[in-house]
């Protein structure tokens, strides 16, 4: 049998572990050609011994240098830069699971090469769709993008128009605050976004599913992966997340797709092309009739979650939302290392798109990846010096 090469960028991490473990339920079937990740040391360390992997990009200097130390004349080569690579590598499946808008020339490089991407890495479709989108029309790689919700319209709306459907809906859970009282949120602390309800993710996607950031995240990248007018889909709060899309057809039928709260679930069929029997992967009882009954729905609150007032055609199309990520990625990091209050994440964003230099870089349609990671730099530029200009007020 000839076994399917994979490649995981970011495989340390939540989306990268949980990829890890469906492949290890049928090892025999998969050989790992390369693994990729930042600055953990010890799960680095644990998967070279675990997977043999022909390759293992570490990104952090320093933490490269102990791994490959370590790893001196072993089977593994360790390689600190993604352009290292060997060109002539060819990857059945990849899954482009780094955070932040690190993972773009990774998933960029990695579309080229590969017959099909698994993809994760957010800011990669926010910022260089244009620029992987026609690779893939040149290359013929397949896509499937495993964020639950673009999951769900891939396969929802596999084979239909934008002229079938009427509406589709973004679930959203509406996270840990969903009902916490509006008077108590200056008081909230990294520890209390992470604890999210129902998923089990990294810490960024987490703060960011707190205040429904990442929901503007996920319209941004739904407007950018399938051919459907913007103006049909619509956030709604479904607080058991089990439903993770819905799409109406204007024939009077509509659909939604329905799967447990486990990463494993769409990661697993975008691999097996859904010919697989979840039930050797994901060990649960899930109660299905049960939690059917008890399925709801609710309108989002903008007073609760402010930041869903950003759904606006200046702050989220063209060049803009890559301000927005990359503000956003700042501001967020700056929340969890306690240095910005919560509700300065969307006081702060709100400063970024009034200030006057915002329309120069928030204009471009299709901007050369040199021209990204100038805007992305000018947004975080911009949101440090506003976040120092306020710091008084936040201490
Ligand atoms: P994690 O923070 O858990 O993991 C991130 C991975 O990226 C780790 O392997 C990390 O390495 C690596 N990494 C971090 N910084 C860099 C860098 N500068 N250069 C190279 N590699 C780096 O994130 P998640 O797995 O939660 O999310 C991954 C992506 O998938 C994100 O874009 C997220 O929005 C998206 N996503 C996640 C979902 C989830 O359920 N978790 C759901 C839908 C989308 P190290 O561990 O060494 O730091
Ligand atoms: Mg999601």
């Amino acid at each position: 049998m000839i076994k399917k090469k994979i490649a995981i960028l970011g495989s340390t991490g939540s989306i990268g572990k949980n990829s890890l473990d469906v492949i290890n339920t049928n090892r025999k079937k998969f050989k790992i050609l390369l693994l990729s990740a930042n600055s953990n040391y010890s799960e680095i360390i644990r998967q070279i011994k675990k997977y043999k992997p022909k390759f293992f990009v570490v990104s952090n200097f320093v933490t490269f240098q102990k791994i490959k130390r370590k790893f001196q004349n072993k089977k593994t080569i360790i390689l600190n830069e993604f352009s290292r690579v060997p060109i002539k590598l060819k990857f059945d499946i990849t899954i482009a699971a780094i955070v932040g808008i690190a993972g773009l020339e990774p998933t960029i490089q990695f579309t080229k090469n590969s017959k099909k991407i698994l993809l994760a890495n957010k800011e990669s479709i926010i910022c260089g769709w244009h620029i992987i989108s026609n690779i893939i029309k040149k290359k013929n790689t397949k896509v499937v993008p495993i964020d639950s919700e673009h999951f769900s319209i891939q396969q929802l709306t596999n084979s239909y128009k934008d002229a079938d459907i009427k509406k589709i809906y973004i679930t959203a859970s509406g996270g840990p605050f969903l009902k916490k009282p509006l008077n108590s949120f200056k008081k909230i602390k990294p520890k209390d976004a992470f604890k999210h309800p129902n998923w089990s993710m990294g810490k960024k996607i987490s703060i960011d599913s707190s205040n429904l950031m990442n929901k503007i995240l996920e319209l941004i990248e739904a407007y950018k992966l399938f051919i459907f007018n913007p103006k049909k889909y619509e956030i709604i709060i479904h607080p058991q997340s089990l439903i993770h899309a819905i799409v109406v057809f204007k024939n009077g039928l509509s659909k939604f797709l329905y799967h447990e709260t486990d990463m494993k679930i769409p990661i697993s069929n975008a691999i097996y092309e859904n010919k697989i029997n979840i039930e050797n992967i994901v060990k649960k009882k899930n109660n299905f009739l049960f939690k059917l009954k008890n399925l709801k729905f609710e309108k989002v609150d903008k007073k609760r979650f402010p930041i869903v007032t950003l759904v606006n055609n200046k702050f989220i199309s063209k060049s803009a939302p890559i301000i927005l990520n990359a503000s956003n990625e700042v501001l967020v990091d700056c929340f969890i290392k306690n240095k910005i209050p919560y509700n300065g994440i969307f006081e702060i964003l709100k400063r970024v798109f009034k200030d006057r230099d915002f329309t120069k870089y928030a204009v471009k349609k299709t901007p050369s990846i040199y021209e990204i990671y100038k805007i992305d730099k000018w947004a975080r530029d911009k949101t440090w010096q506003l976040i120092s200009k306020n710091y008084e007020k936040f201490i």
